[in-house]
């Protein structure tokens, strides 16, 4: 693709720019600018045991905590990282803001308790055409900043899912219930599982791999997405 001449030209002389709107220079330790930072989202959830992302799951799973970073919203700055994150392969930016919220989510007893981190996987055939699960970005930010495992094998999506974008809550809740499976159930055993995904919208991917983990015996699951859907 070609860009105007004062695009190369800018980025000949700044090529460090905010990996959000890609016109102002990162604040130190950070790859977004100090405006982006501000404008972000922030559910501060993980500060409120009964919150609404908890609320989502009642009468379904049972949930220890539960968590999302941002409110996702049309047209907001939420939406926009994630879909750079996604579909522009900007994969450092789902690592930072898991190791931003991994430092959070530490200010909480119950999620401070985790013992290893999954993050909720994509299709063998999905992963490879997009080069990465945005997921296991995110769960890996976490896991460094929270100081514990991030595993990426365990949880097995078998069944290739069309797109959800155009389906109802009972279509989708069919259409997840026995997608997933767990591998190596031993080394799950009694532990305390932080679930993560990119988003949470009706929460029927999340509630499907729930289930398939608490078949394993003594297991306790927690959540968190980088951002929730109102
Ligand atoms: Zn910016």
């Amino acid at each position: 693709m070609l860009l105007p001449w004062n695009t190369y030209f800018i980025q000949l002389f700044f090529p460090d720019l905010c990996h959000l709107c890609e016109r102002r220079k990162p604040l130190r330790g950070h790859g977004l600018c100090g405006h982006c930072l501000a404008r972000l989202p922030y559910t501060h959830y993980h500060l409120w045991v009964d919150n609404p992302f908890v609320e989502r799951f009642w009468g379904r799973i049972p949930l220890y905590a539960g968590a999302a970073c941002y409110f996702f919203r049309k047209g907001g700055l939420a939406r926009h990282l994630i879909h750079r994150l996604k579909y522009e392969g900007k994969k450092e930016l789902g690592i930072w803001v898991g190791r931003q919220y991994g430092r959070q989510l530490m200010e909480n007893e119950l999620f401070a308790g985790a013992d290893c981190i999954v993050p909720v996987p994509l299709h063998k055939k999905k992963e490879l055409r997009r080069g990465f699960n945005q997921s296991a970005c995110f769960a890996e930010g976490l896991a460094e900043s929270m100081n514990v495992p991030c595993l990426t094998r365990v949880l097995q999506r078998k069944v290739y899912t069309d797109s959800q974008t155009r389906k109802t809550q009972i279509e989708r809740l069919r259409n997840v219930e026995h997608v997933f499976a767990v591998r190596q159930k031993s080394s799950l055993e009694g532990r305390h599982v932080l679930l993560v995904d990119d988003v949470l919208t009706t929460g029927a991917t999340l509630e499907a791999c729930a289930l398939a983990l608490l078949k394993v015996p003594g297991v306790r699951i927690s959540m968190a997405t980088m951002a929730i859907a109102e």
